[in-house]
């Protein structure tokens, strides 16, 4: 996802909206931290962060999933798999995918979904390629050189791999449709960016937009959406991230809520974060499906927002915290299983 100095830009007209948004819905009771636990929410705690974090492996084992590398293709065929094993049924959607130098790579969005005959849905979505840069590594020499992708990336399909798998043994009452989107990561450098005198949030996200404008279901709708990006760091902050307030604050309050009842409100923080052009900003204004990003951010990191070792080499196995996978497990498997 982008970077923080180029997060801040495009979101000023966006922020003042919040604000005439907050305004206007200023009856409300504010916010609270950490709220009190919600007896009405049951608790489902069986994923296994050992699977977890073997999903996450498994990926990061093929190398840097970069578009047009043979590690690439063969994850692609491995979350095929993984799938098929768990999934009622599943979507894969080819496309051609052009990025901001010009290059264009063959791309793939994977789809495992649950329940296809059910008209309430949900969607679980999180993005499967790796950044070709490590333009964030404190060495300048490895700027082109592409990341493991552990934790942007692997973390977020691990978990939701460790998720299909559980809703293969619990079933769920809704329809679940997860989403691994390609072509997230191949957002421009910080130099491209400095050169180019327009805003640069189209060239991310590449796989959402394509996903967007042509659902793999004609007429596709979910009452919501949750995006997992980022998840696998130790001690992960979940701060309420701003474009998800913005567009789906009702389903902000409802995941928050339900991580505070099942006892990692210290994790899932009920305090405003930053600003993330992520894939769900793409679903939320293409599909009008509100959805939210869950996204470790530390307004005290080197880089301004994100895990220290972002877009940086160090993204690799040694980042992965199974707990922290489990927390995020736990957290969406309740939401689903409680709809
Ligand atoms: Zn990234």
């Amino acid at each position: 996802m982008n970077n923080k100095l180029y997060l801040i830009l495009i979101p000023l007209i966006c922020m003042s909206m919040v604000g005439c948004n907050n305004n206007s819905k200023n009856s409300q009771k504010p916010v609270t931290h950490n709220e009190k636990s919600d007896e009405t929410v049951k608790a489902f705690k069986d994923f296994d962060e050992g699977m977890a974090y073997q999903f996450v492996k498994d990926q990061v084992d093929f190398g840097p999933r970069v578009p047009g590398s043979k590690a690439h293709k063969d994850c692609a065929d491995y979350l095929y798999g993984q799938l098929r094993k768990f999934c009622d049924t599943v979507f894969v959607q080819n496309f051609k995918s052009r990025v901001f130098d010009g290059k264009e790579f063959d791309a793939k969005n994977i789809i495992g979904s649950f329940n296809l005959e059910t008209g309430k849905r949900l969607l679980l979505c999180a993005h499967w390629d790796s950044r070709p840069f490590a333009d964030y590594d404190e060495n300048p020499e490895n700027h082109n050189t592409p990341i493991d992708g552990a934790n942007d990336g692997a973390s977020g399909v691990g978990v939701l791999l460790e998720v299909a798998r559980q809703l293969s043994i619990s079933r769920p009452n809704a329809g679940v449709d997860i989403i691994f989107l390609d072509m997230e990561d191949y957002g421009p450098t910080d130099d491209y960016k400095l050169r180019s005198n327009t805003s640069t949030d189209l060239l991310w996200g590449l796989g959402a937009q394509y996903w967007a404008k042509n659902p793999h279901v004609l007429g596709y709708d979910a009452s919501y959406g949750i995006l997992l990006d980022m998840v696998g760091n130790s001690n992960p902050t979940f701060l309420r991230e701003q474009y998800s307030d913005y567009f789906a604050k009702r389903v902000v309050d409802k995941v928050w809520k339900n991580a505070a009842a099942i006892g990692y409100g210290n994790y899932f923080v009920n305090k405003a974060g930053g600003i993330v052009t992520d894939d769900h900003v793409f679903i939320n204004q293409i599909m009008i499906i509100p959805t939210i990003d869950i996204i470790h951010q530390d307004f005290d990191s080197p880089n301004g927002l994100f895990h220290e070792n972002w877009h940086t080499l160090k993204d690799d196995i040694n980042c992965i915290d199974s707990k922290s996978l489990k927390i995020v497990g736990d957290v969406v498997l309740t939401t689903v299983m409680n709809e």
